[in-house]
This record gives C-alpha cells, sequence and structure tokens, in this order.
C-alpha cells in the first residue's frame, strides 16, 4: 500500500480548507446604501460635475489617495482599464516601444499594443522575479518611451535603478502594482515611486470589489488625462477646455457606485490582511525553506512583501524528482478550498513567456509591430528571457496557504504535507521513473 495521496495512499487533510472570504457585514450594508439611494452609477460622459462619477466613486478614491500616499486616485473598473488608461495618458502610440515583463498577467504586455506600439519584453531578476534593470536597459531604443513596471507576487522592482535609468533617457515609469497594494520599497509605497501605479480589485487580490482598478499618480496631466480615457474625452475635452487632447478620446472605463461602496469598506480592512498574510507566509517560509532543494521567497533589504502569493523556488537536483512531480504530490495530500475548486491553491511555472503568445509569434496586429511608422526590429523568439523561462519551465512553483483565512492549524496540515512527501520521495522517484515526466 502507497504512503503518497498522489500514488493512492490517504492523504494528510481530506476536509476543505475554508473560503477566504473578507465580505461582511460592513460591505453588505454599504452596497444596501447605495441600492437604496437608486443610483448605482452616476458618471455622464460630458462636462458635467458627474463626469467624474457619483458620491461613492469619488469617496473611494479620496480614501485610497489618503492610504496610498499619492496625490490622486483615479477608481476604473478593472487593473487592465487602468493600464491601457497610464499608457494612453503616457502619450504612447504607434512607432514607440514600451519595455514590459514577461512574467505577469497577460494585460501588462498588450497595454501598449492598444494605443499601436511595441511591447518589448526585458527578463526578470531570478530572487524576486521582477524586471532586471539591467535587461531593461539593455533593451533601450530611441524608439523607448516607457518601462511598465511590475512588482510581483507582492515584491517591489529595483525602482531606485529603474527611476535612474528612466531620467537618463527621459521615459515614462509605469507600475503595475495589481499583486502589490502597500507593499513598500525603501520607505515609499509602489504606485507613487513612478509616474503613474494601477491597482487591481479583482475577486482573487489582496482586496476585492468583485472588477475594479486604481489608478494613482501625483502627476496632474497624468491624472487628467485617465480622466477623460475614463469616460469618452472626445466629448468633455472642448467643455472642460483642455489643451493638450492627445491620446484622450475615451473607453468606458467607469466603476460602478456599489463597487466603490464596497472598496470603501475593504480598503479600512486592507490592512489588517495583509499583515495577516505575512505573518502566515513568513512562518511558511521557515520551515519549509529548511527542506533541502526548496527556496523561500528573498525579501530583499529595504522591502516589505506582501504575498499575493508565495513563490518558491525548486531545485530538482537536491531533491531528486522532478518539479511537476513533487508539487502533484503535495498537492493531492490537500484538500482545495471552499468555492474555488476550480483554480488549485498551488501550482508550477506561474506565467509562461507573455512573448510565446500566438498573437506576438504571429504578429497579429495590423499596427504596433506592423506599423509603417515602426522602424525597430521586436524579437519574441523562444529563448528571449532566459530567466523567465527558466523559472517558468524549471524552477518556480506557487502557493497560497499563506491567505487570511488559513488558521495555524491549517498551516501545520501545509507543512505536514511538504513534510510527507520528503518522507516518501523514494516512493515517488520510483513513480517517476515508471511515468515518463521531463520537468
Ligand atoms: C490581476 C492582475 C492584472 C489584471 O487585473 P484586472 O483587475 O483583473 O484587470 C494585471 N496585472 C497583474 C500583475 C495582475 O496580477
Amino acid at each position: 500500500m502507497p504512503n503518497l495521496a498522489l500514488l493512492g495512499g490517504k492523504p494528510v487533510r481530506s476536509e476543505m480548507f475554508a473560503h477566504d472570504n473578507s465580505i461582511g457585514e460592513e460591505e453588505k450594508q454599504a452596497v444596501i446604501r447605495v441600492l437604496e439611494s437608486g443610483n448605482l452609477s452616476q458618471y455622464v460622459g460630458s462636462w458635467n460635475k458627474d463626469f467624474f462619477g457619483g458620491p461613492f466613486v469619488r469617496q473611494f478614491e479620496k480614501d485610497w489617495a489618503e492610504s496610498s500616499g499619492a496625490e490622486f486616485s483615479i477608481a476604473v473598473n478593472s487593473n487592465t482599464s487602468g493600464l491601457y488608461a497610464c499608457i494612453g495618458a503616457c502619450d504612447i502610440g504607434p512607432g514607440d516601444e514600451v519595455i514590459v515583463s514577461p512574467y505577469t498577467m497577460t494585460a501588462g504586455a498588450i497595454a501598449p499594443l492598444i494605443y499601436g506600439a511595441v511591447p518589448v519584453f526585458a527578463d526578470i531578476e531570478e530572487d524576486t522575479f521582477c524586471l532586471d534593470p539591467k535587461s531593461i536597459e539593455a533593451n533601450i531604443t530611441p524608439r523607448t518611451k516607457a518601462i511598465l513596471v511590475v512588482h510581483i507576487c507582492g515584491h517591489p522592482t529595483e525602482m531606485d535603478e529603474v527611476m535612474s535609468i528612466a531620467k537618463k533617457h527621459n521615459l515614462k515609469v509605469i507600475e503595475d502594482c495589481a499583486q502589490s497594494p502597500m507593499s513598500t520599497y525603501k520607505g515609499r509605497k509602489v504606485g507613487t515611486i513612478g509616474d503613474a501605479g494601477i491597482f487591481s480589485l479583482n475577486y482573487h487580490k489582496h482586496i476585492h470589489t468583485g472588477e475594479g482598478g486604481m489608478i494613482t499618480t501625483n502627476d496632474p496631466v497624468i491624472a487628467e488625462k485617465v480622466q477623460l480615457i475614463r469616460n469618452h474625452g472626445e466629448a468633455v475635452v472642448e467643455g472642460k477646455k483642455t489643451k493638450d487632447i492627445y491620446n484622450t478620446f475615451g473607453f468606458n472605463y467607469r466603476m460602478t457606485e456599489m463597487e466603490a461602496a464596497v472598496g470603501i469598506e475593504q480598503l479600512k480592512k486592507m490592512p489588517e490582511l495583509i499583515e495577516k498574510r505575512i505573518s502566515n507566509a513568513n512562518y511558511l517560509s521557515k520551515i519549509l525553506g529548511e527542506l533541502p532543494g526548496i527556496i523561500p521567497p528573498v525579501v530583499k533589504e529595504g522591502c516589505k512583501h506582501v504575498y499575493y502569493q508565495q513563490t518558491f523556488k525548486f531545485k530538482k537536483d537536491i531533491v531528486g524528482v522532478a518539479r511537476n512531480t513533487f508539487v502533484d504530490a503535495v498537492k493531492a495530500e490537500l484538500p482545495l478550498m471552499k468555492l474555488r475548486e476550480s483554480t488549485p491553491i498551488m501550482g508550477v511555472g506561474f506565467a509562461p513567456p507573455l512573448y510565446l503568445q500566438p498573437i506576438y509569434q504571429q504578429r497579429l496586429h495590423k499596427c504596433s509591430f506592423n506599423c509603417p511608422r515602426y522602424d525597430g526590429q521586436v524579437s519574441y523568439e523562444k529563448g528571449l528571457c532566459p530567466v523567465t523561462e527558466r523559472m517558468y519551465y524549471e524552477e518556480v512553483f506557487t502557493h497560497e496557504y499563506m491567505r487570511p483565512c488559513f488558521s495555524k492549524r491549517d498551516l501545520e496540515t501545509v507543512i505536514n504535507a511538504y513534510e510527507k512527501v520528503y518522507q516518501n520521495l523514494d516512493e515517488l522517484k520510483e513513480y517517476e521513473a515508471k511515468n515518463t515526466v521531463t520537468v
């Protein structure tokens, strides 16, 4: 009879983990107040005081500005919309290049394409998985207009170096903070260091409103442009007497009053939710980091990691089995989380290198890389970003067992699962030898 659950043995735990739910009575009452007001959204797409949205949206923006330390906060209906709006607000267009990360959620590379510009992929650092300033610099050309950094998994990018490169080459810096609210770099909050920052409020982020996003900036020009892009700017600029109208034609990126009402309550809970994540992650890193061949997340000096997920590196040569086999074995010991049955909270690789997607491989866009105004030679070849590829195909695995809902007992179960797999590595090696697993 095998011991490991992957091979038919009894799992460490079968009772499901609790649903990680931070939505409570406060959010419920807030939404009821909106419903009772009868105005579920108060935006008007023309120059009018309601161009800026209703009272809940405006309050949420005010609260976010206070907590983020940014001068302006602009609510949108997703981080994706926020990324697009910020690219537009930085006056990016056909013929321009934007340096992006290949190791992130897909929208971070598509954003330049929306405005006809070309995403250029730089490689990542192998300890934090954020863009490597050396690779950013190596990818700068006369066409580069901006750097879109992503504070990935909850750890900030090396912003001092990024900002000095940007200054030297006169580039804008946009920070994708979707995975890193309240993360700090040398005492400064992410989203306030570059020209603009964007946060996500979708349901698997630190706090959520269903869907939603928030842009932060200290630059009044960018603030005005993203407001115009958010809400049909072309119909507004005349009445508003805006002079600099480049890229200010609009979309509908407006957040509803209900989402804003939820966001106001969620924002109050955010510090506590994040501290719980950090303390769970620290505990798991300490114990799991003692297992040979498992390298827990690095936290660089002067940085605050807020653990969107806990990202480990796996050394196959030390453990003696492939990463994917190991992760399958740990996962099999543990139950799923209630209401998250379709998205396991442990996985391998994180994000496939974005440049390998068909849209880049086949250059399927009539402007951007095929634009007559583009005279560069961007590459999307396999092998382009070797660190990213090694992390994705060989070394990285992630889990979310540090989520705020995990109790001390839950964490002990998780540790037991990892330890059980280590105690039964021989069984796993034998299984692997019989099954052709390559990674
Ligand atoms: C979640 C996420 C996004 C997209 O956020 P939405 O609000 O779903 O549009 C973008 N970038 C990163 C790094 C993310 O994690």
